[in-house]
């Protein structure tokens, strides 16, 4: 391939809100352009990328045992209203709208994943427990209202992801839930790895699904938006949503105050009470009223600490928590919302364990305009439940004592154990061994495919441009043919080029009459792994030159030696760049 027949819309400069590396050089080495918010064309360059990582992801489905097939991105919303999501999606479920009253338009959504559609599949088609397992796949474009589209194709309106989802009667059972998951998980690792990406699995929180495991593979860079907990001792990890906490020390010097009232008047809001009584935030308790199947649920937690509800309707033995309406705050606490607390209240509490340890803290006095001071648990209301219920944060020890370190990080990939909460919404039965009709359980298997692309380029970069994997890279290599003017440079330039297309190696050719320096350049930014020059001034020498791109490392070689050295070098590449 002619870089004057192809199309690279290479600029000097990233727009102004481009502000993570891999949105800047996408754009910049001419790979994607923004259509409206949250929204990317790929143009020739970044779509090569895209169908290689594409690729990748298929072989190792394939590999996997999961059956490709296609979905539409058109969804009647009735399939989101038997499993309740329209509301829980809210705004992140695009609806055509536009058409008045039962205009068709309004009944059709776009579908931001497939779980819906493709248990309506089931339903329809797997009758018996021998059809199973079986694991569907498809490579599609998916549909979500993102509040705030950002970060270039990290976070956009409209992605590719490769979604699976398995069926099951059985979990542990050979054919069942856990062998399939297990599968997913190392295909996954072994896309990942194929696409040279840092990737880390972790535990994740399954949340209001209330599945029975969820793992997550982020990707360590400052561009993400989640967080990464590591123990320092690399015993433990997993994602902030899931990490668990070691209970704190108790610093009591056994000088417990005595309890008082003091007036707070509208003063309801930690910072609030903290400023007024001159009190830090980590001295007090904060109530938190929640509720689950009409029943009020307490949580406390220090005022410096915030509530992980996950974790707390796991300690509760609930599916899932909602925070209590004020009505019902009212009523438990006799006083106006902001002054909950939890002495003398009579409901169920549990403690976060930091609480546990307090001494002289200060809390709501369940009386309008009043707080308590001089709280101390155990003495002043008795803790019958504690446990780990809040977010981990800087400073926190891991379970084993070691201390935790935060990064951030992108999420390029999840797999999930749904269990049966879709089936049985949907009534997606299929009989057992005995003939009795049974709901399937299900697994979900999730990648985001353009997230690979932006997470290799987020990991692999430098102040110049793109350092591609090479598993990944839209060309393997570029010849920059120097003094295109030049006859012979032409010629050999043009031999090296078809000697290496015949090797096997994806080339670009860099013909146009065009100075080195701004060859280079280009070079550069677009991240070619390796550059092949021909120049006169080499060939007068009667070599050419090949240079790594993430290493710098030069070869002068014959002009008729190149395409084996190259060729030997992307088997290597991608080979030694797998992790
Ligand atoms: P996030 O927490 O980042 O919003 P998610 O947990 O909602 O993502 P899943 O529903 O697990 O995402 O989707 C599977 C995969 O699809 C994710 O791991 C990610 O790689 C990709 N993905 C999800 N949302 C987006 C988006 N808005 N833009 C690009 N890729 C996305
Ligand atoms: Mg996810």
């Amino acid at each position: 391939m002619k870089w004057t027949q192809y199309f690279i819309p290479t600029q000097k400069e990233a727009p102004a809100d481009a502000v993570v590396p891999s949105h800047q050089l996408m754009i910049r080495a001419g790979l994607i352009r923004q259509v409206v918010a949250g929204a990317y064309s790929y143009l020739p360059l970044g779509y090569r990328s895209l169908r290689k990582i594409e690729a990748i992801v298929r072989e190792e489905m394939d590999a996997a045992g999961a059956l490709e097939l296609n979905m539409p991105a058109m969804h009647p919303i009735e399939l989101w209203e038997q499993t309740g999501r329209v509301e829980a999606m809210g705004d992140v479920l695009v609806r055509l709208g536009g058409g008045s009253g039962d205009d068709w338009r309004s009944r059709v959504v776009l579908g931001p994943t497939h779980e819906e559609v493709i248990t309506e599949h089931a339903r329809a088609f797997v009758n018996s427990y021998k059809q199973l397992p079986l694991t569907f796949y498809q490579i599609q474009t998916k549909f979500r209202g993102e509040a705030r589209p950002k970060s270039g194709v990290l976070r956009t309106r409209e992605f590719l992801m490769k979604d699976a989802y398995s069926f099951h009667l059985a979990k542990e059972e050979a054919g069942g839930l856990d062998e399939t998951y297990e599968r997913m998980y190392g295909a996954y690792s072994t896309i990942f790895g194929r696409c040279g990406l840092p990737y880390v699995p972790v535990e994740a929180e399954s949340g209001p699904i209330g599945g029975d495991a969820s793992h997550e593979f982020m990707v360590p860079t400052d561009a993400g938006e989640d967080y990464l907990v590591r123990a320092e001792d690399g015993e433990y990890r997993a994602n902030l949503e899931r990490a668990e906490v070691a209970p704190l020390d108790d610093k009591g010097d056994g000088t417990d105050q005595a309890m008082a009232e003091v007036h707070t008047p509208g003063l309801g809001t930690i910072d609030e009470v903290s400023n007024f009584l001159k009190c830090e935030p980590c001295r007090m308790i904060k109530t938190i009223i929640y509720e689950s199947e009409g029943e009020p649920i307490v949580a406390l937690v220090r005022g410096d600490h915030a509530v992980n509800e996950s974790k707390f309707a796991r300690a509760a033995g609930v599916p899932f928590v909602e925070p209590a309406s004020p009505e019902l705050i009212t009523k438990l606490t006799k006083a106006d919302v902001g002054f909950a607390g939890p002495v003398a209240l009579d409901a169920r509490v549990i403690a976060d364990q930091a609480v546990t340890v307090m001494h002289d803290a200060v809390t709501g006095a369940n009386k309008t305009d009043h707080h308590l001071t001089g709280v101390n648990p155990g003495r002043d209301f008795e803790i019958k439940s504690s446990a780990d219920i809040r977010m981990a944060v800087e400073g926190d020890r891991a379970p084993n004592g070691s201390p935790l370190v935060f990064e951030k990080c992108i999420e390029v990939g999840h797999v999930f154990k749904l269990g049966t909460k879709y089936s049985s919404a949907m009534e997606a039965t299929c009989l057992d061994q005995n003939g009795r009709p049974q709901p399937f359980i299900m697994g979900c298997y999730g990648i985001g495919l353009n997230r690979i692309m932006a997470a290799a380029i987020e990991s692999f970069h430098d102040d110049r441009g793109i350092c591609w994997p090479m598993a990944i890279a839209p060309f393997q290599a570029v010849i920059c043919a120097l003094d295109m003017r030049e006859e012979t440079v032409v010629k050999v330039a043009g031999e090296v080029h078809d000697q290496l297309v015949a090797a096997g190696v994806d080339v670009l050719l860099d013909d146009r009459d065009a100075r080195p320096g701004f060859k280079f350049k280009d070079a550069e930014l677009v991240g070619f792994p390796i550059r092949i020059t021909v120049g006169k001034r080499g060939l007068a020498e009667g070599i050419a030159e090949i240079q790594n791109r993430r290493t710098g490392d030069v070869q002068k070689v014959a002009p008729d030696a190149v395409a084996d050295i190259v060729a030997k070098m992307v088997e290597d590449a991608i080979r030694e760049e797998r992790t």
